[in-house]
């Protein structure tokens, strides 16, 4: 429907991006009613996270006839994330390796406060497993939630008829319900989005950039050839269809993604768009997307081995080809385990100086332009999270195809299972 509207919602939001850039800039001083708006718009995207996570996860385990089908889409889900984010890591690692942006930076005039936190490696396993449910839904932890929800999809499967139904119907009713508070949410995201970038662009100057700008500039080019090249390339080798239509249909996330910085706040966006405009279906929309904006993040990936390499440059210190490979590894770890919220990359990256080790204070050097390239690389990582769901439904569709086929010329008695039948446990 709102395809044939004469301004449709993606032009909204790019004229509310425009309008924000403008006002930023002309009038600054009433920026503190952009920043109203955009709070609040951003506040109805996240009230609506844990309820939609929680049932889109279990209606996708649920609605998937086997334990050995969904052991097939977990399988291409984790294949894509991991692969594409090692392909963004190598990106970042090429880029700041060949262009050095670390080298000949004036350590003191940039350093600041450093974040306090530290994490470990072992903290982004135990985080995993929620102590107590609603805790974690409480706080808004998303790892956790997704973790029970996958439990409590495989587990509904094996119950008997009757709880077995009436718990896969409240789902789905919840599931739905969320998605029509999203299509409303989604008639005010030109406002929101207008706000969000008026106060951003009324409370920077160009001063921040300071001499972070060649750093600025090699991340950002970094993640414009995973997000242009990269991942267009595996869409299209894929799907064989045309990568740059698919980004335009999703342009109304990409920005949410931009403006919010938060890949779990757009996450309602993502998945309405990418089932309206690209066709992707449910079942995988639903499943796909809620991981992906929770594990996979190639532009936060990607951020992390670029800064962590330039931090190392502007200390003066060389890493060996063993400390390269430990920051790829823990780079893969940390955006795996950092949360879909704004500067979650920044924090986690005290991961990698630790395993390395560099400096924690390095951090300190790089904050003031994080707020910037997370923009970008928020963008970066729900376009993955959308490609790989555009991928991962193509192929369960060609599946379903072939089944199709090899049913009609079989007999009846060898046809498939019904969905939402008993899983055997
Ligand atoms: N803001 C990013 C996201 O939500 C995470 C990060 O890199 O800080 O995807």
């Amino acid at each position: 429907m709102e395809k044939k509207m004469r301004f449709p919602v993606y032009a909204q939001i790019i004229a509310g991006v425009i309008l924000g850039v403008v006002c930023g800039i002309v009038l600054p001083e009433y920026s503190a009613a952009g920043g109203f708006l955009g709070t609040l718009f951003l506040k109805l995207l996240k009230m609506l996270i844990i309820p939609l996570i929680f049932s889109s996860i279990v209606m996708g385990v649920v609605s998937t006839a086997s334990a050995s089908s969904f052991g097939r889409l977990g399988l291409k889900t984790l294949v894509y994330y991991i692969s594409t984010s090692l392909m963004a890591i190598l990106t970042g690692q090429l880029f700041v390796n060949l262009l050095k942006p670390g080298i000949g930076t004036h350590l003191h005039a940039a350093v600041r406060a450093a974040p306090t936190t530290t994490f470990s490696i072992k903290d982004i396993f135990l985080n995993m497993v929620p102590d107590n449910i609603f805790s974690a839904m409480a706080n808004g932890n998303v790892l956790p939630v997704i973790f029970f929800a996958l439990l409590a999809g495989f587990f509904i499967g094996v119950l008997g008829d009757k709880p077995r139904q009436t718990l896969t119907d409240l789902m789905d009713a919840i599931y739905q319900l969320m998605m029509k508070i999203t299509g409303f949410v989604i008639f005010l995201a030109p406002v929101g989005i207008f706000g969000l970038i008026y106060k951003t662009v009324a409370s920077t100057g160009a001063a921040v950039f300071g001499n972070l700008m060649f750093y600025f500039f090699t991340v950002l080019a970094g993640l414009a050839v995973h997000f242009f090249i990269t991942l267009p390339l595996l869409f299209y080798i894929f799907t064989r269809q045309n990568p740059y239509r698919f980004m335009k249909q999703m342009i109304a996330p990409l920005i949410t993604a931009f403006s919010t910085s938060s890949s779990s706040a757009t996450l309602p966006l993502t998945i309405e768009t990418i089932e309206k405009e690209a066709g992707v279906s449910n079942r995988v929309a639903g499943f796909v997307l809620p991981l992906g904006a929770t594990i996979n993040m190639d532009g936060t990936a990607l951020y992390e081995c670029a800064a962590v390499i330039f931090i190392a440059q502007a200390y003066g210190i060389h890493l060996t080809m063993g400390q390269q490979v430990v920051v790829v590894v823990t780079a893969l770890l940390v955006s795996i385990g950092a949360a879909g919220i704004p500067m979650a990359g920044l924090v986690m990256m005290t991961v990698i100086l630790k395993a390395v080790p560099l400096p924690l204070e390095g951090i300190g050097l790089i904050i003031a332009v994080d707020r910037f390239l997370d923009m970008f690389r928020t963008a970066t990582n729900v376009f993955s999270d959308s490609t790989g769901a555009r991928i991962i439904d193509h192929s369960e569709q060609k599946r379903l195809g072939k089944e199709e086929e090899g049913l009609e010329a079989s007999p009846p008695s060898a046809q498939r299972p019904q969905r939402k039948e008993q899983r055997e446990f």
